[in-house]
């Protein structure tokens, strides 16, 4: 006989280990098991390398509206809560100095605005508005070598949690250990999922399992999987790959720029890596790939699974890669990759954050960067900002680009809570409980 869980959980990224986490530890579920291809927990996305290791809540980020920043503030401060609870010696994550900068007489009346009018000053109280002087003092070579003429401003916070992704989603794998009932197999791939009508027939590397419940939390993969059941007709992927460049000891903490409208991606900043403050990372570029990871030709099909290769997909790339802003965008990122030619053509970005910065400062980081699936709604035949979820018959699929990491424990508080519901009356959330271990650590300006 296979065996049989209440709730297999597919992907062992961030999203699928917080997941396990919230029900092993706060659900009244006994058997979950957790399969991950890989032979590491949070080998892909999640890695430390392979993303910008910040802890977004919408303070920084420019191209967030303030909906989608109280939106994802509470997925950050779940996170924070959580990493100030575990990890008092700071071996997976670190915090710093964060700021956005703007430079010139535009760029600060954009930032004045959203400081002061759109509500974001309200909504974070420890955001400070703060002039060339405070800068210089937190962050010297920001302002070094600029016009003393021209105008700079910079929201700063002392939320800069800077984040190990992949370190995060080990702990959350040991505290569901720590518990009975949490299986998790490494190095073992779902490869068909079924769903029998009484629950799901999940087959992999190891043999058949079955489970009354799954969530699918496979990256890019989720939008495959689910494809292959018959969900999410009406989106797509633009799989978006990001590269770093790496300095030496150029910044104290974060130091992102405005963000380019109209774009998805995160705006280029520089930031100290999480272990190693003397490393400064300047990226992420972006790099429109065919493929669903980084580096792995084997998952050029994969992209084809979910590209489909029909009219709606062909017409919804059309329409986004043709758009005026993000062609020229999309065109300049190919280049940073090529060797030397890439260097010296994305030193301009490098040169926004630290004006002395010179070609030779920087390296290309080789080995970093992953893929972020942008989701394209084929139906609009427009990218979509941020996450997706498909919720099925007793079946959820994740789909996450960025923010995904920041969010994960939010994901899971509602990812539990739709689980348990699945199960039936006889299982709970303790959602209060959950809160209590995470947000509830999380530091408040008036403490
Ligand atoms: C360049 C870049 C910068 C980023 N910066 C940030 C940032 O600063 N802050 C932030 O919050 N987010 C950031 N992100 C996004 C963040 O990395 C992701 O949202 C997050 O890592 C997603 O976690 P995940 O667990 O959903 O996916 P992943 O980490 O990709 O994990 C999915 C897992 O599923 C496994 N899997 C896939 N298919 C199968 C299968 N069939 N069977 C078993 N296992 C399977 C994979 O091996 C993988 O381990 C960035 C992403 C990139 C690429």
């Amino acid at each position: 006989m296979p065996e049989k869980y209440d709730l297999i959980i597919v992907g062992g990224g961030i999203s699928g280990a917080s997941l396990l986490y919230a029900v092993s530890n706060f659900t009244d579920i006994e058997n979950v098991a957790l399969f991950e291809k890989e032979d590491e927990i949070a080998a892909v996305n999640s890695h430390h390398t392979n993303n910008s290791q910040t802890l977004h809540f919408g303070d920084i980020e420019t191209n967030y509206t303030l909906e989608k920043a109280e939106e994802v503030k509470e997925g950050a401060e779940l996170l924070a809560g959580y990493l100030e609870n575990h990890d008092p010696d700071r071996e997976m994550h670190s915090k710093r100095s964060k700021m956005v900068l703007a430079v010139g007489d535009e760029e600060v009346r954009e930032l004045e605005t959203r400081y002061e009018d759109e509500g974001f000053g309200d909504l974070f109280p420890k955001l400070r508005a703060i002039g060339r002087d405070e800068i210089e003092e937190l962050e010297p070579k920001v302002v070094e070598g600029r016009d003393p003429d021209e105008r700079l401003l910079a929201l700063q916070t002392s939320d800069g949690y800077v984040v190990d992704y992949g370190e995060t989603s080990e702990s959350f794998v040991r505290e569901a250990q720590a518990r009975d009932g949490a299986d998790v197999y490494t190095g073992t791939k779902v490869t068909k999922l079924v769903d029998r009508g009484t629950g799901f027939s999940v087959e992999t590397a190891e043999g058949q399992f079955r489970s009354d419940a799954v969530v699918v939390a496979a990256g890019s993969h989720s939008l495959q999987i689910a494809k292959e059941m018959g969900y999410g007709e009406n989106m797509s992927l633009l799989p978006v790959a990001g590269s770093f460049f790496l300095a030496n000891d150029m910044l104290n903490g974060k130091v992102y720029t405005l963000q380019m409208k109209k774009l998805p991606f995160a705006a280029v900043h520089g930031d100290a890596d999480v272990h190693d403050d003397s490393i400064t990372r300047f990226g992420p570029t972006a790099k429109v790939v065919p493929a669903l990871e980084r580096g792995r030709l084997s998952t050029v099909g994969d992209f084809f699974d979910v590209f489909e290769l029909n009219a709606d997909s062909i017409l919804s790339y059309a329409n986004i890669l043709s758009d005026r802003i993000l062609l020229p965008y999309v065109l300049r990122n190919l280049v940073y990759d090529v060797p030397e030619v890439g260097k010296q053509a994305f030193l301009p970005n490098v040169q926004k954050v630290v004006p002395t910065a010179e070609i030779d400062d920087i390296e290309r980081a080789k080995g970093y960067g992953g893929v972020r699936p942008q989701i394209v709604d084929t139906d609009a035949k427009a990218l979509d900002m941020g996450e997706a979820t498909i919720a099925g018959d007793n079946i959820i699929f994740n789909i996450t680009p960025s923010p995904g990491a920041s969010t994960c424990l939010k994901n899971a508080m509602n990812d539990a809570q739709r689980v348990v519901e699945f199960l039936g009356d006889d299982y709970e959330f303790d959602e209060e409980g959950f809160r209590s271990e995470t947000i509830g650590h999380f530091p408040r300006l008036d403490a």
